[in-house]
This record gives structure tokens, sequence and C-alpha cells, in this order.
């Protein structure tokens, strides 16, 4: 910046006192503001709210005892600099402070101290005007000239004996050539290697004469330094006979001492070492250009630049990527169904899917087509089908977990102009991998989320298009890394948050969750035997017989996929485990699963007794028994059980129905509690409910006023009109999770029927359904996971809509077998069916006008 060429500074400045340092005109000055006066200036002068006021203010060195700035000012150096502040950052820690940024743009000096309170406020006089400078100093200009001259090559040389490849450097050089000769002492003598008195000096040359005159010394010295340090290396590098030229020195204000000399010796072996790496390594042809630029450029920085690390983890990134590095693919198919089939129990709609796929890249050879996507609950094995295609292929398996993810450049990585920089999650992963071809999962990807700092998804599609990926670019390698190989597998809980252009090129295949039997056979075959090899335990010492198995599932979780009853059994086998590992186990009755609850007691006393006896007698203890699991051993260990009675309990009143609902988590029971209370005639909703529920609690009211009549339902008060003097409560429990969509209709319309008639619903009925205001039933979605929901929770009868009737072919058999269906195309045939009984309509007539 020009040193005030064209400024004119205001007459009045506040002025900010710095120990830190001298700013000069034409540099910029970081400094940290922490006594009381200077705060108050920026908080008043400086900020607005929270952002910058450009307002021009006096920045004057502090000469005094920086520890003496407390209450009184000290006396105030005459000449200081005007300046710019262009940014301020605030900071709590370690105490409140700001740090400024401010560039410097003319000298002037005090006239009179206007007021001292809270800050410094002076009557200044500009004092570096160089278009009056031009002009007046006519006189002298030949000699100007000449010292402007001199110091012009002294800048030059100096600046010639750096790194030009250093951009600092350049454009330090172009400075030279380009700013007017009179501001070049201010901004070499902040650049340059000068104390702080200098700097001070330099300010107080009001005279260009004088400031040109007393900076040509501080030139030639630094330049000096520069040909003795040069000479020193010189030797060395002869000896070693080092291919490396010499290594100018790039910082001017930077002159290594002999100590961090030899560190950089021992660091230079490194970074031929790296060199060499990087030469011998299969990295691509751009790759290749890029990096040995780039070690070109660490062998002339020092190690203390902060950029010194950042490009040397760069090169070391780079060497490590697998560029060409691959497995061979092995794939049979008959193999492949085996493995499959071994690793997983059920899911044959899915297995048979990935079979078909993986059938087809075989023959086909190649990877393009579309991504396959495991979408379902939680649970039910989603990733770990990935991990099994991993290894019939025989490639490496990485999981990426996108959820939460919300900026692209954790995908596409961060460019590497700033510190902490670093490679998006792609990069990240190879590296882990360390082959060009690993599957990779995409976990989640429902979850991605969307911020200011770029759409993941959209750098997500880059990566999976096979048009594009062969050259994707992260942005912290800045060269293209070739993803063609690797085999992407996305999962997700719900399509419905997929991004649409995400969910295009993906082909979606449903894994909805498992029914009671199941889970029984995925414990037994898969989760029972991991667990016990992870506890170290043999099934010698364990045995969780299968009515345990399904105690657990019915009583002690509630989930369409088998993650808590992992989690359960792994709780179980720890405790298993401390008992066998103190040995302290017993001999456990076989008989015990078959002894009633109330005895319960009894066994804890006889169990403490044996404890006692093997304590004192471990050599009288039979030949090691397994212990076994059996309901009373659960509730030691689980605690009592979290999901029992709780359906007919709360069915025991009126105004209470069961509606099945489907959550990304699969599919769920839900109360509906309805009550009424005096009042004027009002509906209020409780639960977290999305706005297409609130229409169909306003729908099922309206129909059930409108048919009150028909139905005989009347308020407390006897009348027909429900609304009559009366309010209505509608809530849906489970409030931390929203619920939406219309699929709900028939369960409040049931539920208010109960609230008026004073009937309670059959306790083994759940029902789900949208409604219109005519009183149809309409279809809905996510039967199949509802339907398991409702045999999960041990429920007998389902209402659905008629026309999900062909939905109900994909639910298995058995579970089937355990249900009865009752398919509803009308409200009147919903109500029959929830209430024992029936829930009789009066008038025939008018129940055959109802249908029209
Ligand atoms: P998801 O990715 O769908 O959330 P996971 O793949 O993490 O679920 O599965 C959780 C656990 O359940 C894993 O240990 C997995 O092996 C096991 N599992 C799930 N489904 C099956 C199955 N059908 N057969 C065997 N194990 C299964």
């Amino acid at each position: 910046m020009a040193s005030g060429s064209a400024i004119q500074i205001p007459s009045r400045l506040p002025l900010l006192l710095t120990h830190e340092g001298v700013l000069l005109p034409g540099s910029t000055m970081r400094t940290s503001v922490d006594s009381p006066r200077n705060m108050q200036l920026v908080r008043s002068r400086l900020l607005k709210g929270t952002s910058l006021r450009s307002t021009i203010i006096g920045v004057i060195p502090n000469t005094s005892d920086p520890t003496s700035d407390c209450e009184e000012l000290p006396s105030l150096h005459r000449i200081g600099t005007a300046a710019l502040a262009v940014q301020v950052v605030g900071s709590n820690w370690p105490k409140p402070h700001y740090t400024l940024l401010v560039t410097g743009l003319c000298r002037f000096q005090i006239l009179q101290l206007l007021k001292e309170k809270p800050y410094p406020v002076a009557e200044v006089e500009q004092l570096d005007r160089l278009e009056q400078f031009t002009n007046q100093q006519n006189k002298s200009e030949e000699e100007l000239g000449e010292l402007s001259e001199q110091f012009y090559k002294y800048a030059v040389q100096l600046v010639e004996m750096l790194d030009m490849s250093v951009p600092a450097v350049a454009k330090l050089r172009r400075l030279l050539d380009n700013l007017p000769r009179e501001a070049l002492p201010d901004i070499l003598t902040s650049i340059i290697r000068t104390s702080n008195q200098e700097k001070l000096q330099i300010l107080d040359a009001v005279s260009l004469e004088e400031r040109f005159k007393m900076t040509i010394p501080l030139l030639v010295r630094q330049i000096e330094g520069l040909k003795l340090l040069q000479k020193t290396r010189k030797p060395k590098q002869d000896d070693d006979k080092r291919v490396v030229a010499i290594r100018p020195i790039r910082r001017i204000n930077h002159i290594p001492s002999a100590t961090e000399d030899e560190d950089e010796e021992g660091d230079h072996d490194d970074v031929v070492m790296l060199e060499k790496k990087i030469r011998t390594s299969s990295m691509s042809e751009q790759a290749l250009k890029v990096c040995l630029k780039e070690i070109k450029r660490l062998k002339k920085m020092p190690q203390s630049m902060p950029e010194y690390a950042l490009t040397r983890n760069y090169l070391e990134l780079m060497v490590e990527l697998p560029w060409n590095k691959s497995t061979k693919d092995r794939l049979e198919i008959r193999a492949a169904r085996i493995l499959l089939d071994n690793d997983h129990y059920a899911m044959e709609k899915l297995k048979k899917r990935v079979l078909e796929y993986l059938a087809v890249r075989q023959l086909k050879n190649n990877l393009k087509g579309p991504i396959l996507c495991f979408v379902g609950p939680p649970g039910v094995g989603k990733t770990s089908v990935g991990r099994s295609i991993a290894k019939t292929l025989g490639r490496e398996f990485h999981r990426i977990a996108l959820g939460g993810v919300c900026d692209q450049s954790d995908i596409r990585g961060h460019r590497r102009t700033y510190v902490g920089s670093m490679p998006g999650r792609i990069i990240n992963g190879l590296k882990t991998v360390g082959v060009n071809n690993p599957v990779f999962l995409l976990d989640e990807v429902d979850k991605l989320g969307k911020s200011l700092q770029g759409d993941p998804a959209a750098a997500l599609l880059e990566v999976l298009d096979p048009e594009q990926n062969h050259s994707f670019t992260d942005h912290y390698l800045n060269v293209a890394f070739d993803l063609s190989q690797v085999l992407f597998i996305a999962t997700a809980n719900t399509t419905a948050t997929i991004p649409p252009a995400l969910l295009d090129r993906m082909e979606v295949i449903q894994v909805p969750g498992y029914t009671q039997e199941e889970k029984i056979e995925i414990a037994h075959r898969h989760l029972i035997p991991k667990q016990l090899e992870q506890h170290g335990l043999t099934p010698q010492q364990i045995q969780i017989p299968q009515v345990t198995t399904l105690d657990i599932i019915t009583r002690y979780t509630r989930e369409a996929g088998v993650r808590s009853l992992d989690r359960k059994l792994g709780a179980i086998c720890r405790a298993v485990a401390v008992k066998v590992a103190e040995g302290q186990h017993k001999e456990t009755k076989p008989d015990r699963t078959e002894v009633a609850e109330e005895d319960c007691k009894e066994h804890i006393t006889e169990d403490a007794k044996t404890d006692s006896i093997s304590d004192t007698a471990d050599l009288a203890l039979p030949p090691e028994m397994p212990i076994l699991i059996d309901f009373h051993a659960l509730k030691d260990i689980l605690g009592p059980p979290m999901y029992e009675m709780e359906v007919s309990e709360r069915l025991s009143q009126p105004g209470v129905a069961i509606g099945l609902a489907w959550t990304p988590l699969g599919g769920e029971i839900m109360f509906v509690e309805a009550s009424r209370m005096d009042g004027e005639g009002q509906l209020t909703l409780t639960g977290q409910l999305g706005d297409v529920m609130k229409e169909s609690a306003h729908l099922a009211i309206s129909w059930l006023r409108s048919n009150a009549k028909r139905y005989q339902l009347t308020n407390a008060s006897g009348s027909f009109d429900l609304l009559d003097n009366t309010d209505i409560h509608l809530h849906f429990p489970a409030g931390a999770v929203t619920k939406d969509g219309p699929s709900a209709g028939v369960t409040i319309v049931t539920c208010l029927a109960s609230l008026f008639s004073g009937r309670l619903v059959c306790s083994d009925v759940a029902m789900t359904g949208e409604i219109t205001l005519r009183g149809l039933v309409l279809p809905v979605g996510g039967i199949k996971d509802k339907v398991l929901a409702a045999h999960r929770a041990g429920l007998k009868r389902i209402i659905i809509p008629q026309r999900n009737e062909k939905d109900l072919e994909e639910i298995a058999v058995n579970v089937r077998q355990d249900l009865t269906f009752v398919m509803a195309s009308c409200l009147d045939e919903v109500l029959n069916a929830a209430f024992d009984g029936g829930f009789s309509v009066k008038p025939i007539v008018e129940r055959l006008n109802s249908k029209l």
C-alpha cells in the first residue's frame, strides 16, 4: 500500500498504544489488545455489534514500561501511524482480549491531547504527504534521487538473494518495481530483521531524505548477514556431495542458529528419502509433477515455518496413497452364495439381489451401473452384508459414516491453504485400506446434512458417478485420483431423506425387520457364538436356551433389527465372564427354568449358601458345568423386564386405541389416548405431531360428529353434538419422536368412538389406515413393518385398509398364522372389528346412505 499518497486522515484520532511492535506506513501488523484503555477503544470505535467498522485510528508505540500501563496515561510518543483496522477477533481465553489487524497508512504527529478517558483522543497533523514532497523539495531532488536509487539497488540485491519460488518473495520483488520509491523505506524496514528501536527511529524520521539514509545501513546489514550464511553452508554441501544446490534463506528476518542448522541437516535426509519415495511411487504423472514441485519448495523451507509441516504431511500422504495398488478380485458365485448364507440367516430377498449384482459384475467385468443401497431399520444387518460382499470378492472393506456430515469438505477435503486442512473421507479411507479397489460402505446416506459449507450430497454424486469418478479431485490433494475401481454400497434407514439426485443413482433394496423366530435363529447361529468368542467364553461355560432368547426379545427389547438383542447378549456374556473369571460359578440346577417365579427368593438364599460353601471348599466343587441363563438369571443381569403387560394395562379404560406407525427405525405400535372435559369445543393435540397427523385428527372428529346420532354417541350432557360444552384432548405418547402421516386416521376415530361410547377397545387389536371425511379407509405404506411391530408386541388382530391386502403377501407365513387380519374399506368396518361384539349402528337405512 502506498504510504499515504492520496490519504487525508481526520484531524482527531483515537489513539491505540502498542507495546508489541512499531507499525510503519504501508505495512500490516497483528497486535493483541488487552489493556482496559485499548479494549474500550476497540469496543466503541471499531466494533459495531460484532462486525467491524472501518475507522482510522492512530497507532502510537508505547515506549513506557508495559507493566505500568494501568490508570495513568503514560507520556505519549509524539509520532505515530494512522492505521486502518482490517480485522478484529475477540476471545475470552486466557483472559478477555482482542486481536487486531491494522494496516499503516501514514505518519501523524500529536498536536494536542483532547481527552484521556476512557481512551485517549488527540488532535493530530498528518505528516506524510507524498505529492507535496515531490513538489516542494525540488532543490534536493537530485540528491534524493541518488539516495533513492542507491536504496533501490540494495533492496533489489537483498530480494534476489531470496528464493523466488516462495510466493511472498516473488510478490516483494514485484512490489519493489511497482511501489513509489518513497514508500519503500517503511515497507522494507518492517520486513527485514530490525529491532523495535530501529523501527521507532524510522518512524521518527519524518523527512524522506533522513528515512532513506537511515534504512540503507539496515539493508546492507541484512545483505551481509545473508552472504555470511550462504558461505557457511556451501562447504558443508560440497563435503556431502549433496545433489541439492545452495539453500538460499527464505525468511529475511530469520537467521538460523548453528544448532537449528544441524537439525535441518537431519531433517534434510528425511526429505531426500521422501523424494526418493515420491520418484519410485506409482502415482499418476500429474501427481508426480505436483509432488516434485512441492519437494523442491520443501527443501528450501526452514523447518520452523508452519508451511513446512503442511507440505510434508501432504507429500507423505501422496506417497502413501494406493495409486496403483489393488487386490485381486476373486469371485465365484457359488462360493459367494455359501459365504453369504453362512454369515447371514434369513434376508433371502437381499441375498438373492446381492448375488445377482455380483454375477452381473463378474460377467460384465466392470463396476458401472447403479450403486446398491440397503434401506431398513438399524440392526438388520445392512453393514454386515456389505462386509460379506467385500469378503466374497476378497476386497478390503471400509465404512464411511455419513450421519451428520453437512460440509462438503468432509467428502472432498479442505484446500491446503489453511492450517488444519486435511483430505476428505474418501481419500482418507483409501489411505487406511491401502488399496485402490476396496468396498466402501457409505453408511446412513439418508442422514447427510446441508449447510453453508456446500452440499455434501453433490460431492458424493461426483464420487459415485462412473463418468466422473475416475478423476475425482479432492481439494486437499488437488490432483485427480481414480476411484473407478472402488465398489460403493450405501445404507439408509429411509429413502425419504436421501437427496433425490443421489437416490436416482442407487438401486434400493429394502431390508425389513425380523420376526421373532428369525431373531431367535440369528441369535443362536450368529450373535451368541460371536459374543462368546468376544468374551473368551465357551459353550461349556454358558448355555442360553431358546426360551431365554425369546424372553430377551419380547421382554427386554422392542426393535426391528437385532442390535439391542446383541447388546443384551453381550451384557449376559460379560456377567458370566466375571463369574467364570472369579472361579465362583457353581452348578446351576438344570430344573431351574421350570421353577415358578415365586420360588425365586428361596433360590437366592440357596445360591447364597452354595456360594459360601464354594468359597471354603473349592476342591469339593463338582466338575465344571455350564451356567444356564434362565429367566431368573436374566432378571439378575438385565434387571426387571422393560416391556411387559403394557398393552392390556393401557387399554383398560375407554379412550385408548393402538395404532401402527412406520418410522425409519422400523414399525412401531402407537397408543392414541383421548379425554374429554367441559369446555368450548376445542381440540387439543399433544405429542409432537406433524401437520398431516393434525389434519387426520380434525377429520376424525368431524366424521364422528356427523355420525354421532347413528352410533348413539353423546357427550357428557347427553347431546349428540359431541363438542357442545366439551373440549377434547388427544395425546400420542412417546412425545420425543415426531410423528406424521395420515395412517393414524382410523386409530383416532376408534379412540374417540371408545371415549364417547364408554366402551373399551379390544386389547389385542391394532390398526392403520387413512380416512376421508366421508368415512372411507384409504391404503397406507409400510404395512410389512407395521405388521411385524404388532406381532412383536403380541397383538393378535390387525385392521388394515382393504387396498393394502396385497402387501400381506410379503409377510412370512409363520407371522401371518399368528395374526388375524381385518380388511376395512370404511370406518364402520373398522369400528365393528375394533370393539368386542361390534359397534352397532342403529338405523340400517342411514348406514346404507353413508356408504354411498
Ligand atoms: P445395520 O447396518 O443394518 O444397522 P448391522 O449390520 O450393524 O446392522 O447389524 C448388527 C448386528 O446384527 C451385526 O453384528 C450383524 O452381524 C448382526 N446381524 C444382523 N442381521 C443378521 C442376520 N440376518 N444374520 C446374522 N447376523 C445378523
